[in-house]
């Protein structure tokens, strides 16, 4: 069965905050019989810009994550929600307003952390992904606010089945945020390591000049030659401990990004001139400065 997906791109979102504003205009002082009581003035976060800076100056950059309730499929708020909190068949997480009446309890039950209590209500209150909107057919944009404002276009909303789901992750390489959790979201994102994962970058200098063309390889610790023969006796080998390489820009420049924690081997090879050295990322992004030659 068809079922609502957003999918967000963290490479694009330059924290303008303009679904921020959409999300307050649609919903503070309006009331969504059947769907959410209006959101208060003050406090309430439903979409929530979140901002990450990596690297030290000069080479940096800023990420920003468009945070909003993920529409889980193991929705931990649901299970805690005993009827209080339902799943639609398409997939939008809902919270029921006379179940929930009081249950102050379940905005800690999201690991999130989008879950906002409503004192005046009395009611836990969310991202409904603009059901109301998506069940109007006279809604001509067929998506949600936030989307519907971004100059940017950062988010799409699509209503399709969950094998070409399936198939979009795959083409596209979306991830979900924090997939430890197992909550399975319809919320997906694209170019998320930007904000969750880390970079190498440092520039290389021969006698005193930055250096075009360098050839820089990033290898694990783990990994080394692994051959195997073909049935013809021949050696097939290769180096798995390989992770990336890159050439040196006009600037010298590297950058190596998408990085887990952990040891590296970091190897330059400038016309013939060479260095290695370890590098340990530890949740950090890491500038090298210059590598000198
Ligand atoms: Fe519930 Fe939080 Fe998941 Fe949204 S992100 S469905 S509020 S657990």
């Amino acid at each position: 069965m068809k079922q609502w997906y957003k999918v967000i791109d963290v490479a694009l979102c330059h924290d303008c905050n303009n679904c921020f504003m959409a999300d307050k205009d649609e919903f503070v002082d309006n009331d969504w019989p059947g769907y959410t009581a209006p959101q208060p003035r003050h406090g309430h976060r439903w979409i929530d810009v979140r901002r990450r800076e990596r690297g030290t100056y000069a080479r940096v950059d800023v990420a920003y994550l468009p945070l909003l309730c993920q529409q889980c499929q193991n929705a931990p708020c649901e299970e805690a929600g005993n009827g209080a909190v339902y799943r639609r068949p398409d997939g939008i997480v809902m919270i029921d307003m006379e179940k929930a009446k009081g249950r102050k309890d379940l905005v800690d039950s999201c690991p999130y952390g989008v879950m906002w209590w409503n004192e005046e209500a009395q009611l836990p209150q969310k991202c409904i992904l603009c059901a109301h909107l998506l069940d109007d057919a006279t809604w001509q944009a067929h998506t949600t606010r936030c989307a519907h404002i971004c100059p940017n276009v950062v988010m799409k909303t699509y209503f399709i089945e969950p094998e070409e789901m399936e198939k979009m992750i795959v083409d596209e390489g979306l991830e979900v945020y924090l997939p430890e959790l197992g909550t399975k979201p319809n919320v997906l994102y694209k170019n998320l390591h930007q904000y969750t994962k880390n970079f190498i970058s440092a520039g290389v200098l021969v006698d005193g000049d930055c250096y075009e063309g360098a050839t820089v390889t990033l290898r694990s610790k783990e990994g080394g030659i692994a051959c195997t023969l073909s049935g013809a006796g021949v050696a097939n080998c290769e180096d798995t401990s390989i992770l990336a390489t890159r050439t040196t820009n006009f600037f010298g420049e590297f950058k190596f990004d998408g990085l887990n924690n952990g040891e590296y081997t970091l190897e330059v090879d400038a016309g013939g001139r060479k260095h290695s050295s370890t590098v340990t990322v530890d949740d950090q992004s890491l500038n090298l400065g210059f590598i000198e030659l």
